[in-house]
């Protein structure tokens, strides 16, 4: 026997193209498909015995544990609320026993989830929890998929409430595992199923170059989140080693092929480190560095993490950066550092298997209500 497949890897052609080949009629994916993607309650027997007699037997048949194809459903090793609230970090536990970390996050009565894209991260980013544990593996579509699912069934059991953004902002960078990515983001969009609006689909990177490239040629329908944190080649590759292999000039091209050729904008990442990037010379550099490039520029303190010892820019200095940029005609948003008490936050995210052990596993609080 093939080795089993996750049913949640599959695009609706495949699932599709799986039934028939085993004599169910092609309508029947449509109904498998919401209850993949949807409701993701099809391990809940209930919802199999609504389904009609052919499509249930098949399911029987052939989706389990040990059987055709498996179904993404990681275990949840923790769930970690941060102290105002607003910030659910979940630990989950794939079936390799690898762990990795997805966030919900409830403010301003959005919730969004920012999940991740590999087991650890090749970028070396020297500010990120992530970087820092090193790369493991890239994870399937359906691993990325089950974790948009988890926050949702999180989020309909404990607030009633609906999954509106999505941001590829936790562990790994998104490029770098391209066509996983993409497939899951297209499920993600796909009406049938979850129907998230691709406006509200981010996916981040740290500027691999001809994966930008990729998706201004695909004319890939989401968010781009470009992390510069450097107004010039050195300043940059300091922060982010990958800096060195892809280099300003390149990327900054690369940003306006994107402009051109998908007709969006790009987010611009700014990680305000002090005395690193943060000072109103490295404002104006930045400035001029953007100039002709369609950039709204988010701009958030550094999160400490454990393996760098840089800290956080002063609120008024990072005012005075904003300033500059408005003055020099960019749109700029100063955000607020969420969850950083739970190392839920940008570049916090690291897998704590290996300092999860029981004792500490017990320390960690359930979360009791809802934060909104
Ligand atoms: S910031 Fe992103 S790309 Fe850089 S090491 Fe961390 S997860 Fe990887």
């Amino acid at each position: 026997m093939n080795d089993p497949q996750s049913l949640h890897d599959l695009s609706y052609e495949e699932l599709e193209q799986f039934i028939t080949a085993d004599g169910i009629k092609a309508v029947h994916a449509h109904s498998l498909w919401r209850l993949l993607h949807w409701d993701a309650s099809l391990l809940e027997m209930e919802s199999c015995q609504n389904l009609l007699g052919p499509l249930r037997r098949w399911i029987e048949e052939y989706v389990g544990e040990d059987k055709r194809f498996f179904l993404d459903h990681p275990e949840q090793v923790a769930d970690i609320r941060s102290s105002d609230g607003m910030t659910r970090k979940f630990l989950l536990k794939l079936r390799d026993g690898q762990t990795i970390e997805t966030v919900l996050m409830g403010y301003d009565g959005r919730h969004t989830a920012c999940v991740s894209t590999q087991v650890g991260c090749a970028m070396g980013c020297v500010f990120c929890a992530t970087g820092q544990m090193g790369f493991t593996r890239h994870l399937r579509p359906g691993e990325i998929i089950a974790q948009v699912l988890h926050v949702q069934r999180v989020l309909r059991r404990d607030y009633g409430k609906r999954l509106r953004n999505l941001v590829l902002m936790g562990m790994g960078e998104p490029l770098h595992n391209y066509d996983a990515v993409m497939r899951a983001m297209s499920v993600m969009a796909d009406v049938r199923g979850p129907s998230l609006s691709t406006q509200r689909i981010t996916i981040s990177t740290v500027g691999v170059v001809p994966a930008i490239l990729r998706m201004a040629e695909e004319k890939a329908p989401y968010n781009l989140a470009l992390s510069l944190h450097g107004a010039n080649q050195a300043q940059r590759s300091a922060l982010i080693p990958v800096g060195k292999k892809w280099r300003m000039e390149e990327l900054l091209d690369a940003c306006r092929t994107y402009n051109q050729k998908v007709g969006k904008g790009i987010f611009i990442e700014w990680t305000l480190i002090a005395g690193a990037n943060d000072s109103p010379e490295v404002a104006r550099e930045l400035a001029e560095l953007l100039r002709g490039i369609d950039v709204h520029i988010n701009l958030i303190p550094l999160n400490p993490t454990e393996g760098f010892a840089g800290t956080a820019t002063a609120t008024q200095a990072g005012l005075q950066f904003q300033k500059i940029l408005r003055a020099a005609g960019y749109p700029v948003t100063f955000r607020q550092r969420r969850g950083i008490d739970v190392a839920a936050g940008c570049g916090q995210l690291k897998s704590e298997r290996t300092k999860l052990t029981q004792s500490s596993a017990e320390k960690l609080q359930p979360a009791q209500s809802a934060p909104n």
